[in-house]
């Protein structure tokens, strides 16, 4: 890893802290809805996230020694980090896995704002009632992302990648069983 890796790198946590702030605020505004718990894996797919994200994520578990139990690759795209409901990289997970459950805003392909929310969770909650205010703006997290992944990979010399390269999160297992 290279110094201009370590820098990114370190850009991605203070990322990874504001984000984590303000989901923090939101599971305390929507507790009393919140059911998101141990055994609810629904939203446990074969997410894939941006370099940056991944190669911090694969570095944390090796620097901290952490061998999380892996399952088989599945045709249904279930996440190869969910062992009996639970995810094994649970303190490394990336950020869209912290978002899980909670009330996100976003631009679709149209450029129309739309709300995404688990229904299991909001099952007594007037849709109508979200706003600015008690939603996560996913796409200013998105942009704040894809601009330090545009860093992290001009100065990545191990692989090479566009800007709109995604990972999926199953190779990170295959980076993980041949170290
Ligand atoms: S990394 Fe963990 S939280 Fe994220 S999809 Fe996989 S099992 Fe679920």
């Amino acid at each position: 890893m290279t110094k201009t890796d370590r820098v990114q790198f370190l850009k991605y946590k203070i990322l990874l802290n504001e984000i984590q702030k303000q989901i923090a605020i939101q599971e305390e505004m929507h507790y009393k809805h919140m059911k998101c718990r141990n055994g609810c894996d629904l939203c446990c797919i074969d997410f894939n996230i941006f370099p940056v994200e991944f190669y911090f994520i694969l570095n944390e578990l090796k620097k901290k020694n952490i061998e999380p139990e892996i399952g088989q690759d599945s045709p249904n795209e279930i996440c190869v980090f969910l062992k009996n409901s639970s995810c094994t990289i649970y303190q490394q997970r990336p950020i869209m896995c912290r978002t899980h459950g909670l009330p996100l805003v976003y631009a679709n392909d149209n450029g129309e704002f739309e709300l995404s929310a688990c229904e299991f969770n909001f099952t007594d909650f007037d849709f109508d009632g979200f706003t600015q205010e008690n939603t996560l703006p996913q796409d200013k997290y998105n942009s704040k992302l894809f601009l330090l992944n545009r860093k992290f990979i001009a100065g990545f010399q191990d692989k090479k990648y566009g800007e709109l390269d995604l990972i999926p999160l199953k190779e990170l297992r295959r980076h993980l069983l041949k170290t």
